[in-house]
């Protein structure tokens, strides 16, 4: 549509960023323009509006920019899922595969209550293993996923093939 097509033309690629060959999508061109931000939020929203979703969960740190607002138009609750060390109470943890290394991620484990209905929110879907690492938190802690939410995804690295049990939504699509 005319919408989704002003909203790409919002979305920045910045070249060798952040190492060389890779084409990095900066969202923050969009994110500083009120009436594509307010789109944004509002499109993704719609997708989700007769759902009755409980909490949105954002993944630090992107997630934490379009899942507070997608959660307020929600009427949800916002539960972040943090990087090491930075949550105070007792957390539930994962650790997965980077293409170099590893990385962990952790959420409270009084986040969730069992049989909740969860949105998972990240700025964007590369290969999924950020989404795949936050579902196995979820559902440790027996939350009912929803649906997973993203601004922006690379259709060409298939990410989505990793969740075929999941209601996959992203506005805009690179290819
Ligand atoms: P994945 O785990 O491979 O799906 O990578 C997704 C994660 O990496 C998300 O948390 C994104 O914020 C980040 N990411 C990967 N590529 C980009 C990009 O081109 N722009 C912005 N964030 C990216």
């Amino acid at each position: 549509s005319a919408n989704i097509t002003a909203l790409k033309a919002l979305v920045r690629t910045v070249p060798d960023f952040p190492k060389p060959g890779i084409l990095f999508y900066d969202i923050t061109t969009l994110l500083k323009d009120r009436t594509g931000f307010a789109m944004l939020i509002d499109e993704l929203a719609a997708h989700y509006l007769e759902r009755k979703i409980d909490l949105v969960l954002g993944i630090e740190a992107r997630g934490f920019i379009f899942g507070p607002a997608l959660a307020y138009r929600l009427n949800a609750g916002f539960v972040p899922v943090r990087k090491p060390r930075k949550l105070p109470a007792p957390v539930a943890r994962v650790t997965y595969d980077l293409e170099y290394g590893s990385d962990t991620l952790e959420i409270h484990r009084d986040a969730i209550q069992p049989g909740q209905r969860v949105l998972l929110v990240d700025d964007l879907l590369a290969t999924g293993g950020t989404m795949e690492a936050t579902i196995k938190l979820v559902e440790e802690l027996g939350g009912r996923i929803a649906g997973l939410a993203f601004a922006v995804e690379l259709d060409f690295l298939r990410g989505r093939e990793r969740f075929p049990n999941h209601d996959v939504f992203s506005l805009l699509h690179y290819d």
